[in-house]
């Protein structure tokens, strides 16, 4: 350890510090701390004694002082540098440090240095002349300045020495006694210092706990300082959810304010709703209550009218049954164009026993036999045939007028009626104008069939308001030779004819069917046109292929007829027939029979036998015979069911109104005559009747 006083200092001041070799942590740590105290404390620790380490800097210097008093007390002043810094010097070194030289106790001369001045101040002395060579010596010289003393000066020279002498016994004993007192000092500066190293020991380990201390505080601190950033983080991130929720929170309110002021408003019409509510619900109560009560008057309605509708029913059939089940309708066509115009009164129709607004029921036909004359030469009076009617439609009279008076049979035929309808007459008289209609499809000269199924469709339509549900099946055959051809045939059986049989529908059925023709289910007026339409086409191919024979066959449409009362559980069918048939015209006996002839010939035979057995046929049913000859031919038998018992029967005896027909006419007039079992008379007319 070194004890320094810094040179220059201010007086009075002690810098100082202890400086260790090697500098312990814990000296560092003091030395830190303690630099900042005032120096006065850090003088404390100086190895001093206690008495010394109680005075202050003046006192110090006082300490010191004793060398400067010595000095001056030799009546000079030192001209050393630093007094003091040789003064402390002498304080032992501690292991390790280099000591200061002590250049006073070693240097003889330095004591002369002191000296001399004394010596000169004490006496000048006298001058002395020069000393002689080899005989004295001059005086010791601290530096080598001084004049040495002659040679011859002995005494001087002695008296310097013992001087000297003096003044080194002197500062001997000095020297010992700042000796002794150093090694006081260095005894108590050891047991300070080994003190001083006990509490370093102690300091060391305080240190090394705080140091751990401070580690773990230090890691502590990390961990706080990573748990706070965290923490920080956490809190950033909850702030801005906070942000977050408070701006939904004031989105919210604001909705909120939206929606109650809403509510308030769906609550106001929510209330007035309410009240209209109520008393709607007031109205619904006693709209129920009319509806029920309307319900129950429309029942009783609707079984008045039911029981009105099978009245009707009833009293229709009754009025047909009065008007007969075989009824005859006579048609003249009108004379065509390029037709010769018959002589006036040829054909007549009187009035009924109503006038001219009655519907004509009778017709007068004259006929002149040029093969009868009179006794005189002149011609014969022409011969007047009176027949009457269920109706008579003169050449005027037009298509609407004929269905008129037909379709209360159609009505017939939806009440569960069998209805037949027949066209007769030689061909040309007007029998396909009358069922099926003119040509060029004008309305107006639509025939009996278009305007039958028109009517059906419209009055079903009508009684489906009553509960009835009806369905339509149409067929349409032909009956050539007494053969069967579908006239509704596609495709490669087109035209074909011959593989047609006339069949029962099943064991025990009264139904009949005819097998390979289609039964067509039709709904509507035009699905009929397409089928009419359908039926030419076949029977033109056929007449390509077979010759004409349209008006040698017959042409039978049948309509099977289905009503159904859902309600009531009843049930109706009934099929309508409109039969076109053969030309009845015979043949002229007179004509040679060529090999086509003679197949006309037949032809003509089968059409008569099957007329004349429809004749029959009706005539038996008329008369109400236990037979009827359905069998003997194929119309007849397809017919069978369509004619007799309660079915309504109609049939149209078309005439020509040229007078050249006459006979063929007359001939139908007859034919339908005989079914009606009504012939009125025969009678001639003019001058040379017959009585
Ligand atoms: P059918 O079938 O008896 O052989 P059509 O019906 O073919 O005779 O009639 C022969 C011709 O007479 C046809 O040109 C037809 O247009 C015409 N005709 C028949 N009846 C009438 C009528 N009532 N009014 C106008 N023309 C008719
Ligand atoms: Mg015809």
């Amino acid at each position: 350890m070194v004890l320094r006083i810094r040179p220059g200092g201010h007086k009075g001041e002690l810098l100082g510090h202890l400086d260790f070799r090697q500098r312990s942590p814990l000296l560092e740590v003091k030395g830190n701390i303690e630099l900042k105290r005032p120096l006065a404390k850090a003088a404390s620790r100086l190895p001093l004694s206690g008495r010394r380490l109680k005075r202050g800097p003046d006192q110090m210097e006082e300490a010191l002082e004793p060398e400067k008093k010595r000095t001056r007390g030799l009546g000079t002043r030192v001209t050393t540098t630093h007094p003091r810094t040789a003064a402390l010097s002498s304080v032992p070194q501690t292991q390790g440090q280099t000591a200061v030289p002590r250049a006073p106790r070693k240097s003889a001369p330095r004591c002369s240095m002191a000296v001399a001045p004394v010596l000169k101040t004490q006496k000048p002395g006298p001058v002395v002349p020069a000393q002689k060579p080899g005989t004295t010596a001059a005086p010791p010289m601290v530096g080598g300045k001084k004049p040495k003393r002659p040679a011859w000066d002995l005494k001087g020279q002695l008296c310097d020495l013992n001087a000297e002498l003096k003044c080194y016994r002197e500062r001997k004993q000095v020297l010992d006694q700042e000796n002794q007192q150093l090694q006081d000092q260095l005894r108590e500066a050891q047991q300070q210092a080994s003190a001083l190293g006990a509490e370093r020991r102690t300091l060391e380990e305080e240190l090394t706990r705080v140091r751990a201390q401070a580690e773990q505080g230090q890691r502590e601190l990390g961990n706080l300082s990573a748990r706070v950033l965290e923490l920080e983080e956490r809190l950033g991130t909850q702030e801005g959810l906070v942000q977050e929720l408070q701006q939904e929170q004031l989105r919210l309110q604001e909705e909120r304010r939206g929606l109650a002021a809403q509510l308030g408003e769906q609550e106001r019409r929510l209330q007035t709703s309410e009240a209209s509510l109520s008393d709607s619900q007031a109205e619904v109560a006693s709209l129920r209550q009319e509806a029920a009560a309307r319900e129950a008057v429309l029942a009783e309605r609707e079984d008045r009218l039911h029981g009105l509708e099978m009245e009707r029913r009833r009293l229709h059939n009754q009025l047909q049954e009065l008007k007969g089940n075989i009824r005859v309708f006579c048609r003249v066509r009108p004379v065509l164009a390029g037709e010769s115009t018959p002589s006036p009164g040829f054909l007549q129709f009187p009035s009924g026993p109503c006038g001219p607004s009655d519907p004509p029921t009778r017709l007068s036909l004259s006929r002149s036999d040029e093969r009868r004359g009179t006794l005189s030469g002149a011609p014969a009076a022409p011969t007047r045939h009176d027949f009457s009617f269920d109706r008579v439609f003169p050449p005027g009279s037009g298509q609407d007028e004929v269905f008129e008076e037909i379709s209360m049979l159609v009505q017939s035929a939806l009440d569960g009626y069998p209805v037949c309808i027949f066209a007769y007459g030689q061909t040309g008289s007007g029998k396909t104008f009358t069922m099926e209609g003119g040509p060029g499809g004008d309305p107006r000269l639509e025939g009996l069939i278009p305007r039958a199924l028109r009517h059906l469709f419209s009055v079903a339509q009508e009684l489906r308001g009553q509960g009835w549900t009806y369905s339509f099946v149409a067929s349409y055959v032909e009956i050539y030779n007494e053969t069967v051809r579908d006239l509704l045939a596609t495709g490669a059986r087109k035209g074909q004819g011959g593989e047609c049989e006339i069949r029962r529908a099943g064991p025990g059925s009264e139904e009949l069917t005819v097998t390979n023709a289609r039964y067509v289910p039709v709904s509507c007026e035009r699905e009929v046109e397409a089928l009419l339409h359908l039926a030419r086409q076949n029977r033109a191919v056929a007449r390509t292929a077979q010759n004409e024979r349209s008006s040698r066959s017959h042409s039978v449409f049948q309509l099977q007829i289905s009503g159904e009362h859902a309600g009531r559980g009843l049930q109706c069918a009934a099929p309508l027939s409109l039969v076109d048939l053969a030309g009845s015209e015979r043949l002229d006996p007179g004509l040679a029979l060529g090999p086509g002839e003679r197949e006309r010939l037949r032809e003509t035979q089968a059409i008569n036998s099957s007329l004349s057995t429809l004749g029959l046929v009706i005539m038996a049913l008329s008369n109400k015979e236990s037979h009827v000859p359905y069998r003997n031919s194929k119309l007849t038998y397809l017919l069978q069911n369509s004619l007799g018992g309660s079915a309504k029967m109609l049939m149209f005896v078309n005439i020509s109104p040229l007078e050249e027909n006459v006979s063929e006419s007359l001939n139908s007039l007859r034919f339908a005559s005989k079914i009606t079992g009504v012939l009125l008379h025969s009678c001639c007319c003019g001058s040379n009747r017959p009585p």
